[in-house]
């Protein structure tokens, strides 16, 4: 009995890993990014294979992350040559520190709004996490985690972009042409999205996420306007920045909920009222929540930072 418990063993350790990616089309594989509590969140990656070589959109928060996208990488057997920054969010940027010095040639492209996110919003958590790390306040598994960003934003130079996304434009993924769209003011000040149209797959990054919209950095308004134009594109699987692939349908539907929660914030229901109309269209569609208090948690939160009018700040050009 012992003999074949440790023969069973031996046969599962020989068998090759179960590749972590997903296919979402012949030619395009997502490395899913997760959220599990206590933890900060990875987003989405999506690796995009042309004749010629890779391109990666996002590239997570953690090592663990990284590790899956590598591990993509290695079994398509194609150089890296790009990589496309949704947003400046640490949980889409922080892994590039770790590919461009695995990858030296890769380029990376996204807006220039990390430089005002560099000074302004990452360096006031920066300050107020430091001394709040130091004075104990934060547990673990939490300050492990913020020890991370820390030492990420430490290196916040090497983030920037090697190529300004300055407009919408047509680029190179290893001999395969893919659309970049640019969005000002939004889930930041400069959001990314890409198309590809020979697959019809549309790469959202944040401005479409399960299982709450993240409205930290945004202004709502710059937002609808975004999901109007990916609207107006003729898609057939839209990859969220964070959660499960969406059709045209359930795109559809998360933006009717995103503005009639929009809405609700800023009128004069009760919080509660809004949260839970979110909670109720979430699972209509996707993935499945998990955790109903935490969604409940989070969108409380932004309820409140949108009834405050401070998000609308954002929207200043
Ligand atoms: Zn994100």
């Amino acid at each position: 009995m012992i003999a074949r418990a440790a023969f069973a063993l031996l046969v599962l350790c020989a068998a090759p890993a179960a590749a972590e990616e997903k296919p979402v089309v012949p030619g395009i594989w997502l490395i899913e990014g997760g959220f599990e509590p206590g933890r900060q969140p990875d987003g989405n990656s999506v690796l995009i294979e042309g004749p010629d070589g890779l391109l990666l959109v996002d590239t997570g928060r953690h090592a663990s992350h990284t590790a899956k996208i590598e591990a993509a990488i290695a079994a398509r057997g194609k150089p890296l040559v790009r990589i496309v920054n949704t947003h400046w969010h640490l949980d889409h940027v922080s892994g590039n520190l770790t590919l461009k010095a695995k990858h030296p040639n890769v380029r990376v492209s996204a807006s220039d709004a990390i430089d005002g996110a560099l000074t302004g919003f990452l360096k006031r958590s920066a300050d107020s996490a430091r001394p709040a790390l130091e004075a104990g306040k934060i547990p673990e598994p939490m300050a492990s985690e913020v020890r991370g960003d820390l030492a990420t934003f430490a290196r916040g130079n090497e983030l920037r972009p090697d190529n300004v996304v300055r407009g919408n434009a047509t680029i190179d993924a290893g001999g395969r042409k893919v659309e970049l769209h640019l969005t000002r003011n939004a889930a930041t000040a400069g959001d990314v999205w890409l198309y590809d149209p020979q697959s019809r797959v549309l790469v959202a990054g944040d401005l479409v996420t399960d299982p709450v919209p993240f409205l930290d950095t945004a202004c709502p308004d710059g937002w609808l306007k975004a999901l109007d134009a990916i609207a107006a594109t003729p898609f057939a699987t839209l990859v969220p920045g964070h959660g499960g692939l969406m059709s045209q349908a359930s795109f559809i539907e998360w933006k009717q909920a995103f503005a009639a929660f929009l809405d609700c914030a800023r009128g004069t229901q009760k919080p509660s009222y809004c949260t839970a109309a979110w909670y109720d269209s979430q699972t209509a569609h996707s993935t499945p929540p998990a955790d109903k208090l935490r969604i409940l948690t989070m969108a409380d939160y932004y309820v409140g930072r949108i009834r405050s009018g401070e998000l609308d700040k954002n929207c200043a050009a």
